[in-house]
């Protein structure tokens, strides 16, 4: 199916908004209701038209359900992942945890639990793309632990030299850690440098994010290189 435009109230400078969803009813509602707040929105009703519709419209951000015909949402997030760093919300099925877990190990950076109201899917998007850069935050050279080097410039990130590809929340995640590190933050800190105090939701997605992060930088809960969990607070990250 081609993907289809919703118009635009305002074009000029508007944040792009890709809505993937194969309920055509509902992809609707969740579109006009971004375009009545000035993105530019456009509807892919499969995996396929999703991915199409990615790279040509180049979205800032991406709506994404999981259950599609062709492929799944979680196909398609690796798959806009491979070549596009734009926010990906999922919509995920109310309480499937394993959903929202790999979900996130995707690439996805938030998720809204169905059935939602559009105003809170339309909240949701807003603070995604309000969400603070890592790099503006942080111009002060990062003290790590050995073995790890983050460039927040470049966002690249070395393991004992080796480059690992991470989604742009773990970055941002892993860079707020290291902005402070050897202190626990808790999940409401991490939170607010991480998706923004005006953030709202569910704060598991902190453990989330951190188990995906933890699983490409090859750390071990048990027994951390890296990342520290501190009980009843937060996380840490090591300085030495
Ligand atoms: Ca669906």
């Amino acid at each position: 199916m081609n993907p289809e435009s919703v118009p635009p109230r305002h074009t000029e400078g508007a944040s792009r908004v890709l809505v993937v969803e194969d309920e055509p009813a509902l992809a609707k509602v969740v579109a006009n209701y971004l375009a009545r707040e000035g993105f530019q929105v456009r509807i892919a009703l499969d995996g396929p038209s999703a991915v199409a519709a990615a790279h040509e419209f180049e979205p800032s951000l991406v709506v994404l359900d999981l259950m599609l015909p062709g492929f799944d949402g979680m196909e398609v997030c690796r798959r806009i992942r491979s070549f596009s760093d734009a926010y990906i919300l999922m919509l995920s099925a109310r309480g499937d945890e394993s959903d929202k877990v790999m979900g996130l190990a995707a690439g996805a950076d938030d998720y809204v639990v169905k059935p939602f109201g559009p105003r809170e899917l339309v909240a949701r998007v807003k603070a995604l793309l309000r969400r603070p850069r890592a790099s503006s935050l942080m111009p002060e050279p990062l003290q790590t632990p050995p073995g790890l080097d983050i460039d927040v410039l470049a966002r690249t990130v070395l393991i004992d030299g080796s480059l690992v590809d991470l989604t742009p929340t773990e970055f941002e995640l892993l860079a707020a850690l290291a902005a402070r590190p050897d202190t626990a933050l808790s999940r409401s800190d991490i939170i607010a440098a991480v998706w923004g105090s005006s953030w709202y939701g569910d704060q598991h997605i902190v453990d989330v994010h951190i188990r995906a992060l933890r699983r490409k930088l090859g750390d071990d809960a048990s027994d951390p290189r890296f990342i520290r969990t501190v009980r009843s607070v937060g996380y840490a990250l090591r300085a030495s």
